[in-house]
């Protein structure tokens, strides 16, 4: 089976869904990824998500069908699929993080603004992001 990266941003329910919500589909998706062999990283800011899945290509296929029917959210577009040679995130079976006015510089480097809108970058740009986030950020394990 052919290794593939999928990368999408989404928007966040906010009215229906708390945001302690976040931390359990982080905790939901660490096992499931595991099982998978599913890696990635998920960032979360200005009440959108960007999502970069890595992994089988039926493994990906299939979550990203499932994840794009979650009501958690809505407006799941795919910013870049492709066939990879290697995983950027292989240490992460779902690395998750709450993007801050920390974060600001680092997301101007990406964009028009520092203001994080996934929507509005080219997928090139959020896979260069979201490793350079993971590099920065990712010092723990999950
Ligand atoms: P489900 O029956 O869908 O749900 C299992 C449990 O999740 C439920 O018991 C419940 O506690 C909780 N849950 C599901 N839907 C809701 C809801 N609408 N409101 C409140 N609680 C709910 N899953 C992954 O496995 N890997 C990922 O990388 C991943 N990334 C995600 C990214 C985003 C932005 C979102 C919104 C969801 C993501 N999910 C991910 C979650 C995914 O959509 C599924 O909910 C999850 O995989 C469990 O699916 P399931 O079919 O096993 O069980």
């Amino acid at each position: 089976m052919r290794l593939v990266r999928l990368v999408y941003a989404s928007t966040f329910l906010s009215d229906t869904v708390s945001a302690s919500q976040l931390k359990k589909i982080h905790e939901v998706s660490v096992p499931n990824n595991s099982e998978n062999e599913i890696s990635g990283m998920l960032v979360f800011g200005n009440d959108y998500f960007l999502q970069c899945l890595e992994g089988g290509r039926e493994s990906v296929n299939r979550l990203y069908e499932k994840i794009s029917k979650d009501d958690r959210h809505v407006r799941a577009l795919i910013l870049s699929y492709e066939e990879c040679h290697v995983r950027n995130f292989s240490k992460w079976n779902m690395k998750f993080l709450m993007l801050t006015e920390e974060q600001k510089e680092l997301i101007r480097k990406y964009s028009i603004s520092g203001i994080f809108n996934p929507y509005n970058m080219s997928g090139e740009s959020c896979i260069h992001l979201l490793s350079e986030l993971s590099n920065k950020y990712g010092t723990d394990e999950v």
